[in-house]
């Protein structure tokens, strides 16, 4: 009976570990293949969100904690490693007994560059930019995925701009305070006292020895980034889209946003849009003009529209179908379509035909010298 138990022991242990090893991952909300920058973007959503002097919800800052723990650990690649493999008992081990976090405060703020959400911080830049797209996105709804080239904190510093954390010294010009106080006589025996921005340091109160071989000291790298833009159906015009966070990074601010201006493009012969109103301009002939016709129309969606007139339709003739509008942004109904027909004349007529409609509009043959 024993040998049972201890295997039923260690299997347990096992899956306390496996459930244990998933937990990380889970605080963060990505799966075991999430890539670095996966990890970055999780860490950098939810630590705001959660942030106690923003999230005053009640668990906010335990959530806090667990995400700067879970951040800790799976963005060092050596960590992340041991812990894959062996749980968090390994990455105890790994670290000689119990594990020593960071202050998560103190990681957020060296994350963002700034102080914390609720207090005075600087903001970067907000980007704001106009996207056209195509008014068939904005009647069905869809995702769309575009790129976006900024400035992001150099992974390999961290944004200090050091080769490494030896190579920053605090500079002996100004003691780390980035001012100088310049004393100068402007009589005998009589000084003037001037603070001035240290030109050692430039007033950073720092010495990079060996600058970052990977930013060249910038700080901050380019990087090409992958967004979604959802457009929901029926999307208003100029919409604002809000991607929080997302503009350049740097070192000296809180990242701005950058803003989506959502329009429609205007594409020739296509539909327009007026709110929830579509305009249509249809073309007839003359004999669809006077006799009437039915025909279709193919909608933004593909599905078709019957047009249909029974008797005389005068150019310029608006006709409206009821529903066959935009969809109500946020709602289930349709705005109405107007269709405008604009009624083409032939470029000549046949002998045979202006015989015809001569003897049709003026009841004897026409003559045929005008013809051309
Ligand atoms: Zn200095
Ligand atoms: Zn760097």
């Amino acid at each position: 009976m024993a040998p049972v138990t201890i295997l039923l022991l260690s299997t347990l242990l096992l899956l306390a570990v496996l459930v244990n090893a998933a937990d990380l991952y889970k605080a963060l909300e990505l799966d075991r293949s999430a890539s670095e920058k996966d990890i970055r973007a999780a860490y950098k959503r939810l630590s705001r969100k959660y942030h106690p002097d923003k999230n005053k919800e009640k668990g906010a800052e335990d959530k806090f904690v667990e995400i700067a723990q879970a951040y800790e650990v799976l963005s060092d690649s050596t960590k992340r490693q041991i812990y894959d493999r062996h749980g968090e008992e390994g990455l105890k081990a790994h670290e000689g007994g119990g594990q020593h976090h960071a202050n998560p405060f103190d990681m957020f703020q060296n994350f963002f560059g700034g102080g914390h959400p609720g207090q005075q911080t600087r903001r970067g830049p907000t980007s704001v930019s106009e996207m056209e797209v195509s008014l068939a996105d904005m009647y069905t709804g869809s995702s769309i995925d575009f790129m976006v080239k900024k400035k992001i904190l150099c992974d390999h510093c961290r944004g200090s701009g050091a080769a490494s954390s030896d190579d920053i010294h605090t500079c002996t010009g100004c003691g780390g305070s980035g001012v100088k106080i310049v004393r100068q006589q402007i009589f005998p025996g009589m000084f003037s006292q001037a603070q001035t921005t240290c030109n050692e340091c430039g007033g950073r109160g720092q010495i990079i020895k060996h600058v970052c071989p990977h930013c060249g000291g910038h700080k901050v790298v380019d990087h090409t980034q992958h967004y979604t833009l959802e457009i929901p159906r029926g999307m208003p015009e100029g919409q604002e889209v809000v991607f929080e966070g997302e503009a350049d990074e740097s070192p000296d601010w809180e990242a701005g946003d950058i803003v989506l201006r959502v329009k429609s493009r205007k594409e020739k012969g296509s539909f327009r849009r007026k709110e929830h109103g579509l305009y249509w301009r249809e073309s007839i002939g003359i004999d669809e003009a006077l006799l009437g016709f039915e025909k279709n129309l193919t909608h933004l969606d593909g599905h078709l529209v019957n047009l249909k007139r029974k008797g005389v339709t005068q150019p310029g003739f608006v006709q409206t179908i009821s529903g066959e509008g935009m969809p109500i942004y946020e709602s289930t109904g349709y705005g109405d379509l107007y269709v405008e027909y604009n009624v083409v004349l032939p470029q000549r007529l046949s002998p045979e035909t202006r015989r015809k409609l001569a003897e049709v509009f003026h009841g004897h043959a026409g003559h045929a010298k005008d013809e051309l």
